[in-house]
């Protein structure tokens, strides 16, 4: 695929991200999963980026960019507002480089939360009882010391770091024709999608997100970038909006999404016990996405040789018990567990 004036990011940019970002992270896993080919009828495999540095893929996108301030910037010092996956990330690549981090969160972020990107030597900072508030007291505080702002997801640099799972996935799995992608911002499959796309234009993007609130999906619906009342889902690092300016990620998606999907929270809850039962694996629900829309049977146009992205394995313990509990899969041999 030929790149026109329009594209912000370009294959070259890509690989370009793949050589900056790679002391700093880790080329995850591509496993071939038997029982999931059997249960689709396909070819699948599941790229692991809950084993990557820090427990989801968003370290990839905030290497390449921290990787690009010149000095000075660095110097200063990095800030977001994220109390998930994006400013444990943040903070981890801050703490490799020896760059100071300030991450902005609200009073209802949970403590361990708190505690976890605190023991990534970055500085919290907490205020307001919402996260439009820690966002906008996140401005003053950029301004004042003059730190360079990391966004989450809609920024050419963000986007070129997450599209290197693409090229792994090129490099592993040469007949590719279909990825399933949890979507919501847009980051994740948008550079996937550039990756995979450049070399194979053919290959099928699915992007998956829960049924409650999915942003992003709805506003391709409507043709514009539009908002939605969050609502509780077990898939928490999906939650957020676009954002009504949103620059790249919206017109990124629009262009390469092939199919959308939306999964149910017992759809869900199924593929993370599933996960865990069949592989061994901890995945949390926004990670777990595209693993659900493939067991529930949702997407239409899968090929043969099918890469889902498992995005990220942060969850809690005890939340994680409480679903496997729930969604006890009944052994094969219908043996009990006490037999073993
Ligand atoms: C951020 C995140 C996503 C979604 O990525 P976008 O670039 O916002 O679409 C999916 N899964 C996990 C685990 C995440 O942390």
């Amino acid at each position: 695929m030929s790149q026109t004036r329009s594209d912000p990011i370009s294959q070259r940019d890509i690989h370009l991200a793949q050589q900056r970002i790679a002391a700093l992270t880790r080329r995850t896993p591509l496993c071939f999963s038997p029982s999931l080919s059997l249960q689709s009828g396909r070819r699948a495999y599941l790229k692991l980026e809950n084993l990557q540095q820090t427990g989801s893929f968003k370290v990839r996108g905030a290497a390449n960019c921290i990787q690009q301030l010149i000095s000075e910037q660095q110097q200063r010092g990095v800030i977001t507002v994220s109390t998930g996956n994006h400013g444990r990330a943040v903070a981890y690549v801050a703490n490799q480089l020896g760059l100071p981090a300030l991450i902005c969160l609200s009073r209802q972020s949970p403590p361990y939360k708190v505690a976890a990107i605190r023991d990534l030597g970055a500085e919290v900072f907490v205020h307001g009882s919402s996260y439009d508030e820690a966002e906008a007291h996140s401005f003053l505080l950029q301004q004042e010391r003059g730190l360079s702002r990391i966004e989450p997801f809609d920024d050419p640099r963000i986007i070129a770091g997450q599209g290197v799972i693409g090229l792994e996935l090129l490099e592993e799995l040469p007949q590719i024709d279909t990825a399933v992608i949890p979507l919501s911002g847009g980051g994740l499959l948008s550079g996937i999608a550039l990756a995979l796309k450049a070399v194979r234009p053919t290959t099928r993007i699915i992007g998956v997100s829960m049924e409650r609130a999915p942003v992003m999906v709805y506003s391709l619906r409507v043709g514009r970038p539009s908002e939605l009342p969050e609502q509780p889902t077990l898939a928490d690092a999906l939650v957020g909006g676009i954002g009504r300016d949103n620059h790249y990620t919206f017109r990124l998606v629009q262009r390469y999404l092939d199919e959308a999907v939306l999964v149910s929270e017992p759809e869900i809850a199924h593929a993370m016990a599933w996960a865990l039962q069949e592989h061994q694996l901890v995945v949390e629900g926004g990670g777990a996405v595209g693993l659900a829309a493939l067991l529930a049977g949702k997407v239409a146009g899968l090929g043969q040789h099918v890469a889902v992205v498992i995005s990220g394995g942060n969850v809690k313990e005890k939340v994680l018990q409480a679903i496997v509990a729930k969604n006890r899969i009944v052994l094969e041999s219908g043996g009990s567990l006490d037999e073993l």
